[in-house]
């Protein structure tokens, strides 16, 4: 099998209160088991086996919305679990992210801002971003079920890379924070990973 569930860098509960255990647990354990087994079962046998999933996705709209699903499902939440971290949020460490956000957005309360009500206006299932454009350019997007940045089925206002992602499935935060999904946004704040984001920046810089 060419891919494979990578592991948690911390353990399920070690983002409470913010994020609890169990859905933590589920999120990685089973709900990221099954989009990579899916993945795997939709390029058997078929030359994507031999591709990285960048550039899978990259060229997703050649290929099966079994495909696009599972491989946009499977590659979020790799990204997305060393975003987070039990000694995070904040905000970021590193002055030339900061220097950077502040230069696009006006302050990082500007961005906290655009960044959450990107998240909460997400209609049903998706993802919201902070990007990198070709320009090198900072922005917010949203992206609906598992698509992402990075994919060519994207709108073109959403086209870019992605150094901060945030889940807004209900299998995030549904355990604990049922229907509020504003609360959930906001305690996503507090265990952002700055440093791993300023470390998708920088290879976004050059
Ligand atoms: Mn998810």
């Amino acid at each position: 099998m060419p891919f494979e569930l990578p592991s948690l860098p911390y353990k399920p509960a070690s983002l409470e209160p913010y994020i609890d255990g169990i859905t933590m647990q589920l999120h990685h354990a089973k709900h990221h088991q099954t989009y990579t087994d899916k993945l795997n079962q939709a390029i058997e046998g078929t030359e994507l086996t031999q591709l990285p999933i960048e550039a899978i996705l990259k060229g997703v709209s050649q290929y099966s919305p079994a495909v696009r699903n599972n491989g946009g499902g499977y590659y979020n939440h790799s990204l997305f679990w060393p975003m987070l971290t039990p000694n995070g949020g904040g905000e970021p460490t590193r002055e030339e992210l900061l220097a950077g956000i502040q230069s696009q957005f006006g302050s990082f309360e500007q961005l906290k801002e655009e960044l959450s009500k990107a998240a909460i206006n997400r209609f049903g299932s998706g993802w919201a971003w902070l990007c990198v454009n070709t320009k090198e350019e900072l922005f917010v997007c949203s992206t609906p079920n598992q698509d992402n940045p990075i994919m060519d089925v994207v709108h073109e206002e959403a086209k870019g890379t992605p150094i901060l992602g945030l889940d807004v499935w209900e299998h995030a935060y549904y355990l604990k924070y049922q229907n509020r999904r504003a609360e959930y946004i906001e305690a996503f704040w507090n265990v952002i990973n700055w440093e791993e984001v300023y470390k998708l920046f920088k290879a976004t810089q050059h």
